[in-house]
């Protein structure tokens, strides 16, 4: 990792390439201001920023089904999913960064993030999973599984920790980490700070706002 990075700033190119409503490389710009790779590292785990896409293959790759894991081996082969042969092949898209960030706005550039997709399930699959019998119920069933798994996934993105569900509806072991709740201390400099000529600030005012003891996600 390099100490400092390219920021690409009000890029509309760049930003469309990283949120894949184009394709890289993004045609030359004139951004030069730089930022230290830590601060660069922090605005894109914060969301405002992205790293800087610079090639991009799409394929798909096979993954084990999420759904057989907790059938038994009688029900797996007529898993709705997979169709018991234990994998899927999803769709992939591989994009390779440089260490550079393009800032993402929700203002006036209309880069704004969609929120999430999630398939829905219809009329149709549900009356099959609760009227029907047989191999056509349970993959009307199986269906309804891997939609919840999606959502599950989907809201995983956002720092939720997923768990894996029992047959008694008991939840087990962790199957996706979620983000860590920031640890429990902040340093936070009074608006106003004085900055004195030699560069340094008045440390004396701060207050520690962070965690689940401190913020209850009031205004500062
Ligand atoms: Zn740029
Ligand atoms: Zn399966």
């Amino acid at each position: 990792m390099p100490d400092r990075v390219k920021v690409h700033s009000g890029c509309k190119d760049q930003a469309a390439v990283s949120l894949r409503r184009a394709e890289p490389p993004a045609p030359k710009c004139r951004c030069k201001r730089m930022m230290d790779w830590d601060e660069a590292n922090a605005m894109v785990n914060e969301g405002f920023a992205k790293w800087v896409v610079t090639g991009r293959t799409r394929g798909v790759e096979e993954v084990p089904c999420r759904l057989c894991a907790r059938m038994d081996a009688q029900e797996r082969k007529t898993c709705g999913n997979c169709a018991g042969v234990g994998v899927v092949s999803e769709p992939r898209i591989w994009d390779t960064y440089n260490n550079d960030i393009v800032l993402i706005t929700d203002g006036d550039l209309g880069f704004k993030e969609k929120t999430p997709r999630v398939p829905t399930i219809e009329a149709e699959h549900i009356g099959y999973a609760v009227l029907e019998t047989g191999i056509k119920a349970k993959q009307a069933q199986d269906r309804i599984m891997e939609y919840a798994n999606l959502i599950q996934l989907e809201l995983h993105k956002y720092g939720a920790t997923i768990y894996l569900t029992g047959k008694d509806g008991k939840r087990q072991e962790v199957y996706l980490e979620g983000k860590k709740a920031p640890p429990n201390k902040a340093v936070g400099h009074a608006p106003g700070t004085i900055k004195f000529k030699d560069g340094s600030t008045n440390k004396s005012w701060y207050w520690e706002l962070e965690g689940e003891d401190n913020d209850w996600g009031r205004a500062v």
